[in-house]
């Protein structure tokens, strides 16, 4: 008899332990909390072929080429991060998949560690792609395997929808076995994967075709299930608003929602049927609201004040009430730079010049709280540079461009070369503290190491900034405050492209290595 093994597991480890049961063989991912752990589990299996890649994008074409030459396949990030890979999504569709690919998009309510907090829902609809939902670690284990099989049957790529508190809340999940899947033959169709307008057109009608079929599947699917109790209440929700609903109104009558798009329109309608009153839960965006009023159907419609701001469960009773949410998130504590990081002296020298900073995403961009006070600017990734060339647009001298040196490699290059072709002059500085910091230090390209940290050709940060078209590169470390600042002043001064690259490793880095060399 098989033994069964119970693990405590996170939304993100139980996730990707189920795709690797599934026979995952491709994951490719860049960090972002808080869809980091997803790959970081995976690089422990040998049978699968994982990796940081240098931004979303170029994982998810990564990951759906794999696919499509028939190996089952994944790409994760946060939700800000499939915004990257939109381009490749909004395609991906139309040219199917071959084996199985599953896209996963962790998204933070609440803004825990985020520029937004868009809900990436609304993404399946736009991408035309079956969007699954688990409400806990459990759910994400068994409906990433679910999501593989729909992927295959269907030919089309599933996304599914963790949040932080799924990916994050831990649970016992019973480990089973890993099921080796064929890899599946690439045949040659240019009409399937060449995605010019003839071709992409035909690709739609039968997109649109594949859609009506899902529906019927998302009918069907147990993902998309009733609870009938009392039937004075009817709750319609997804995800963790299920939990949090459910202790707060546990006779209630439930249609609980995991397969969330296509819709399950004869499912909500037969629900409504059933109850004498009906409300949608859901976190964030009015969603599924929308859908139910779509259908005709009469739902009690949440205040608008609770599309802003993560869901808790002591927020239901006003929300069914149709009130304004008047709780204000809890005050949390400002995050600080650690002891001695080397961010902190280049603020310092910044400051002290006197300069209007762009700044990008990293712990870096904590520069902009007091006492430092100077970053000035924070979009997205790779912004630091291209906010730069905007900036010097409109002010003088006085301006400098700050980016991480994974965030450089991430989308910081092409701002970079945007630059010297269009002979903008001045200062970039790149912080580079050699990891991926902010998620926790995971490796990319300029630390030679992969995610399994294994050595590798490392990029060479120097060579590129100067074939990218920088006049000068210079190489100081990040505590020589004296020297730094007379080289940001010196450099200002002239009339020439100029990347600055302070260097020395995060703390929280030498911090691990000492403990690992003992
Ligand atoms: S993790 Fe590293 S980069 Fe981030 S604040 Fe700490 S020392 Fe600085």
């Amino acid at each position: 008899m098989e033994k069964t093994r119970q693990v405590f597991l996170s939304g993100d480890e139980a996730l990707a332990q189920g795709a690797y049961e599934a026979g995952l063989k491709v994951a490719c991912s860049y960090p972002g909390t808080p869809a980091t752990e997803i790959l970081e589990y995976l690089a422990q299996f040998p049978e699968v072929d994982t990796q940081w890649s240098v931004n979303e994008k170029v994982a998810f074409e990564v990951a759906l080429a794999s696919a499509i030459a028939g190996l089952r396949s994944l790409y994760s990030s946060k939700h800000v991060g499939l915004n990257v890979a939109m381009d490749p999504l909004m395609t991906s569709a139309y040219t199917g998949v071959n084996a199985g690919f599953v896209a996963v998009t962790a998204d933070d309510p609440g803004l825990h560690s985020s520029q937004n907090e868009q809900d990436n829902r609304l993404l399946a609809k736009i991408a035309k792609v079956p969007l699954l939902e688990p409400a806990s670690p459990r759910e994400a284990y068994e409906y990433i395997k679910i999501a593989f099989q729909i992927s295959e049957d269907f030919d089309i790529p599933v996304l599914v929808r963790l949040t932080t508190r799924v990916a994050h809340t831990k649970e016992n999940v019973t480990l089973g076995t890993r099921t080796e899947v064929d890899q599946k033959s690439f045949k040659v169709d240019i009409q399937k994967y060449v995605m010019v307008p003839g071709n992409a057109y035909k690709k739609h009608v039968a997109l649109e075709k594949k859609l009506i079929q899902l529906q019927e599947l998302s009918e069907r699917s147990p993902l998309n299930r009733m609870e009938l109790n009392d039937p004075a209440l009817g709750i319609i929700c997804d995800s963790v608003a299920y939990l949090y609903a459910k202790e707060n109104f546990p006779n209630a009558s439930y249609l609980k929602l995991g397969f969330t798009y296509p819709f399950p329109e004869n499912k909500i309608r037969e629900f409504a049927g059933k109850v004498r009153e009906l409300v949608v839960i859901e976190e964030l965006e009015p969603f599924i609201e929308e859908e139910v009023a779509r259908l005709g159907l009469k739902a009690k419609a949440k205040h608008p004040s609770f599309r802003v701001g993560e869901l808790r469960p002591e927020y239901i009773p006003d929300l069914i009430a149709q009130k304004e949410k008047t709780d204000q998130p809890a005050v949390t504590r400002q995050p600080v730079l650690c002891p001695g990081c080397s961010h902190q002296p280049v603020f310092s020298v910044l400051k002290k010049l006197g300069l209007t900073v762009t700044g990008d995403i990293g712990c870096y961009t904590l520069g902009a709280l007091a006492p430092l006070s100077s970053l000035h600017t924070c979009l997205c990734m790779g912004s630091g540079i291209t906010f730069f060339e905007g900036f010097k647009k409109a002010l003088s001298q006085n301006v400098v461009g700050v980016i991480g040196d994974s965030t450089f490699v991430h989308t910081g290059i092409p701002g970079l070369i945007n630059l010297a072709y269009n002979r903008t002059k001045g200062v970039i500085i790149i912080l580079d503290n050699g990891t991926t910091a902010m998620t926790g230090s995971q490796n990319h390209p300029a630390t030679g190491l992969t995610v399994k940290k294994e050595p590798t050709r490392k990029l060479s940060l120097e060579s590129i900034c100067a074939s990218c078209g920088a006049d000068n590169v210079d190489v100081i470390s990040s505590y020589k405050v004296k020297e730094l600042e007379e080289l940001v002043a010196k450099r200002l001064a002239e009339d020439a492209l100029t990347v600055i690259i302070t260097r020395a490793t995060c703390q929280i880095v030498l911090k691990r290595e000492k403990r690992t060399n003992g």
